[in-house]
């Protein structure tokens, strides 16, 4: 038998007893209502696009935080009043009355389930939208703990506003709305039960639930608004950097063909100049060249990152060798080196496996910054280090270092250490280890750096080595700059 809406098939040869079948069908009844439940339209997460710059992975965790404080607090609140009896010692805003012990367990156990539901079903669920309504229940349910297990403390409504604003961080307005109905619907059910009498925590009065109530809708209709609000912004944010990413690629693309052309020009007057021996000249079309190489470097770094950002980057994968990886970049940056020798210790003998053109780029761009920003020295020593499944390829130069306070932000975009700036060593856009850092990942590895100031930096890059047996030359669409 199969399930066709899930995909899950369900093994009918075990079914023997009717009792069985009958669970089964249950078992299926269930999970297609859940199912058809967490895709109904109104459960669709109007964030579900925001969850990055919304910054969700934070604030979940710092709701589990909020609800583990909410725990703590009930129980420590529990022992006091109902196992020392406190307010019949010293009645105060922690207790007014004492708790039986069935009372305090009874609270220990709605606790306890409002406390697991938001843990358990956050990797359970992937509409994070139901897992904010199911947050939202636990901490409504925490506010009447609260109340309940102080005798009806006043001070502990404050848990109400503090759960509302609170919620108010994801941006949804449809939540506070919810924990407000909650809160209206007990309030008023408290009050036409009770009286003025039950209610004596914020008043004794028959006005005291309605202007509570009314306190309720007011700053509800403020935090939804502020949600509105701040999803606004968002919205505004992102069209922006669409727009700047659309630029970024527009102008990326629209400047590398006149920029190939110049450069072919410079070289065909360089190589004129040489030959009729005008050095004078020579200079400045060596100089024109340089800042040329640079520009298109420059020029290639944007177009990648606006080829990451939107996706477009594919990597071939197919089996290299390390050691020529590793050698020709060194080649490559040795050719342009004033001053600087590299020197390489180690050998892998097993392949990696990836794109050699996105390797040589990170390696290159590692190597040149090795020996750009080590002027005063002399030497790269790069060394390869198999272990494991992996090779770890270490680049350390003798230069200025970078400082521990800078070190988190240098694979961040259009990051430049201080030493650099200060230093005015020419570089580029701060784009390189950024570009680095997102293809190694691409490619299951891992960069890092350790680093001292004035005392100079290693880079490590990480690599899983392919598996024996691992399909050699899988190719998929390339696209390549040329
Ligand atoms: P850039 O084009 O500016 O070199 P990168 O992304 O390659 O961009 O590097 C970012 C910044 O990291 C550089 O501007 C520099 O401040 C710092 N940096 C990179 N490599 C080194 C190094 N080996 N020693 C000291 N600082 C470095």
């Amino acid at each position: 038998m199969t399930d066709s809406t899930h995909n899950v098939a369900y093994d009918t040869s075990t079914i023997t007893t009717k009792g069985y079948q009958a669970v089964k069908a249950v078992q299926i009844y269930i999970s297609d209502w859940w199912y058809a439940l967490l895709a109904h339209p109104r459960l669709h997460d109007i964030n579900a696009g925001y969850a990055a710059p919304l910054r969700y992975a934070y604030l979940d965790s710092l709701a589990v935080k909020f609800m583990w404080t909410n725990g703590i607090v009930v129980l420590a609140i529990l022992l006091l009043n109902t196992y020392f009896n406190l307010p019949a010692i010293y009645p105060s805003i922690l207790g007014r009355e004492s708790l039986s012990m069935s009372q305090a367990l009874l609270c220990m156990a709605i606790g306890g389930v409002a406390l697991a539901l938001p843990l358990v079903s956050r990797t359970r669920i992937d509409n994070h939208f139901v897992w904010r309504i199911i947050l939202t229940l636990s901490l409504a349910t925490y506010t009447y703990l609260l109340i309940f297990v102080t005798g009806g403390s006043g001070v502990m409504y404050f848990h109400m506003v503090l759960v509302l604003v609170f919620m108010a961080m994801y941006a949804d307005w449809r939540l506070e709305w919810l924990a407000a109905i909650i809160y209206i619907v007990s309030q008023t059910i408290t009050w036409l039960v009770n009286g003025p009498g039950g209610m004596y925590s914020y008043g004794t009065t028959w006005l005291s639930a309605p202007l509570l109530i009314v306190f309720l809708l007011i700053l509800t209709y403020i935090c939804a608004a502020y949600c509105r609000n701040y999803r606004q912004s968002i919205d505004d944010l992102l069209e922006s950097m669409r727009r700047n990413d659309h630029f970024l690629a527009v102008a990326s693309h629209e400047l590398r063909t006149p920029l190939t052309s110049m450069k072919g020009y410079t070289e065909v007057l360089e190589r004129r100049l040489k030959r009729s021996s005008q050095t004078d000249l020579l200079g400045y079309a060596t100089k024109l060249d340089d800042q040329l190489s640079r520009m298109t470097s420059m020029v290639r770094d944007l177009l990648d990152v606006s080829k990451m950002q939107s996706g477009q980057m594919t990597l071939r994968s197919e089996r290299l060798s390390v050691n020529t990886l590793v050698g020709t970049a060194v080649e490559e940056v040795q050719a342009l080196a004033h001053h600087h020798k590299v020197i390489v210790s180690g050998w892998v003998n097993t392949p990696v496996m990836g794109d050699a053109i996105r390797l040589n780029q990170v390696l290159v761009n590692v190597l040149a910054n090795a020996m750009k920003y080590s002027p005063t020295s002399d030497k790269v020593k790069v060394a390869l280090v198999e272990h494991r499944d992996t090779v770890v390829i270490n680049i350390r130069d003798y230069g200025m270092g970078i400082p521990i306070k800078e070190q988190a932000q240098i694979f961040e975009p259009y990051y430049r250490s201080q030493n650099a700036l200060r230093a005015d060593v020419p570089g580029g856009l701060g784009m390189g280890l950024y570009i680095s850092s997102e293809i190694i990942q691409r490619h299951g590895g891992r960069i890092w750096l350790e680093s001292q100031e004035g005392k100079g930096s290693t880079f490590s890059i990480m690599l899983p080595l392919a598996k024996p047996g691992l399909r050699v030359d899988k190719l998929e669409d390339i696209d390549r700059d040329s």
